[in-house]
């Protein structure tokens, strides 16, 4: 049984790890499977060693998280203890601002972990709003919008990839200036226009220098009061530029380089922005303008109704051991 703190609000933050399958290419490579996830433990074994009949793990490294979610488990299970308690919260109608971040290393399944979750959102929410615990589906409008960040540029992926300004205004409000808000008024409506976001970003995935590991992607879910256009609340969904990237400081590749400062700058604003929820918010500095994405964010920070969750996807092959560790170092730093 899986302690839940989180579905009952107790904690503001979760943070799990899913590993997802090892793959025909990893098959055919003998690159062996290097990851344990024993919830809500993950263990990544260097080396292995057969001794007398007995597997023994060399260089051992354990993590416990909230959750840990091993190849068998699906997507759905995902959801049901991670962004499902978003949902609900979001559907209260109280303002609550809610964040599910996928973090991971170019491959790990970040976009198929977050695919599946706008699926389950989409059908989640109608059925909530239906229910009318909260938001009503008679008072209630439903509104998507999607941009994606790249190198310090804004683009709004619902609307020709314009070019958008983040800018804070006099009020410390963080305003996203001609991002489009689309109304969705059913699940068919909702994932007819994430597909067609999702497809701009695909398309320019496909090309030698995949921009989509190179950039975040969020899809922000707002529920407004119909007669006011008053925020009842908001649920973003983000698809968090491939964590290795930061890294990639010393490319001789100049655009590379400035890329790679900015992914790194944003991953590392992002840890402090969320451990600054856990220890109350509003009091303590949160350095959400530290980067974009963390500026873009900032309600998501610094309003006492926010909840986080990150879900940190590994890919299971010994060659992305240190990739692997590295993000579950960095999703340990945050809790
Ligand atoms: P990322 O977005 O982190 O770069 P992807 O989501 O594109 O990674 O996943 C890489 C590949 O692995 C894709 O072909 C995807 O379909 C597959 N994949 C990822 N996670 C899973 C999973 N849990 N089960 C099955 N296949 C998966
Ligand atoms: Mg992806």
């Amino acid at each position: 049984v899986r302690e839940d703190h989180f579905h009952k609000g107790v904690s503001k933050i979760c943070i799990s790890v899913r590993k997802r399958p090892v793959s025909s290419k990893e098959r055919a490579k003998k690159d062996h499977d290097s990851i344990t996830c024993a919830n809500p433990h993950v263990h990544v074994h260097s080396a292995k060693l057969k001794v007398d009949g007995i597997t023994k793990y060399l260089d051992n490294n354990s993590f416990r998280f909230d959750h840990s979610f091993d190849e068998t488990e699906t997507t759905q299970d995902v959801y049901k203890y991670t962004t499902m308690p978003l949902v609900d919260f979001v559907c209260a109608g109280k303002g609550g601002r809610a964040t599910c971040f996928a973090y991971g290393q170019t491959g790990s399944g970040k976009t198929y972990t977050m695919g599946g979750i706008q699926v389950m959102v989409a059908e989640d929410i109608y059925m909530l709003l239906g229910e009318g615990s909260g938001c009503r589906d008679d008072d209630t409008v439903v509104t998507v919008s999607m941009f994606e960040l790249y190198g310090g540029r804004c683009q709004d992926l619902l609307n020709d990839r314009t070019r958008l300004k983040i800018l804070e205004d006099g009020k410390g409000e963080v305003v996203v200036t001609g991002l489009e808000e689309y109304q969705a008024s059913d699940p068919g409506d909702f994932l007819t226009l994430v597909d067609a976001g999702n497809r701009n970003r695909t398309t320019h995935a496909t090309e030698a220098n995949d921009t989509s590991s190179r950039s975040h992607a969020v899809l922000q879910i707002h529920l407004r009061d119909k007669a006011t256009g008053r925020l009842k609340g908001k649920l973003s969904l983000v698809d968090l530029a491939g964590s290795e990237r930061g890294s990639d400081t010393k490319s001789h590749n100049r655009q590379r380089r400035t890329e790679s400062s900015e992914i790194n700058k944003s991953l590392l604003a992002l840890k402090e922005c969320i451990r600054a929820l856990d220890n109350g918010g509003g009091q303590q500095h949160v350095p959400y303008r530290a980067s974009k994405l963390t500026l873009v964010l900032k309600d998501c920070f610094t309003s006492p109704l926010a909840r986080t969750a990150m879900i940190a996807t590994v890919s299971p092959g010994a060659s992305a051991c240190d990739h692997t560790l590295n993000t579950l170092r960095y999703a340990d730093r945050v809790k």
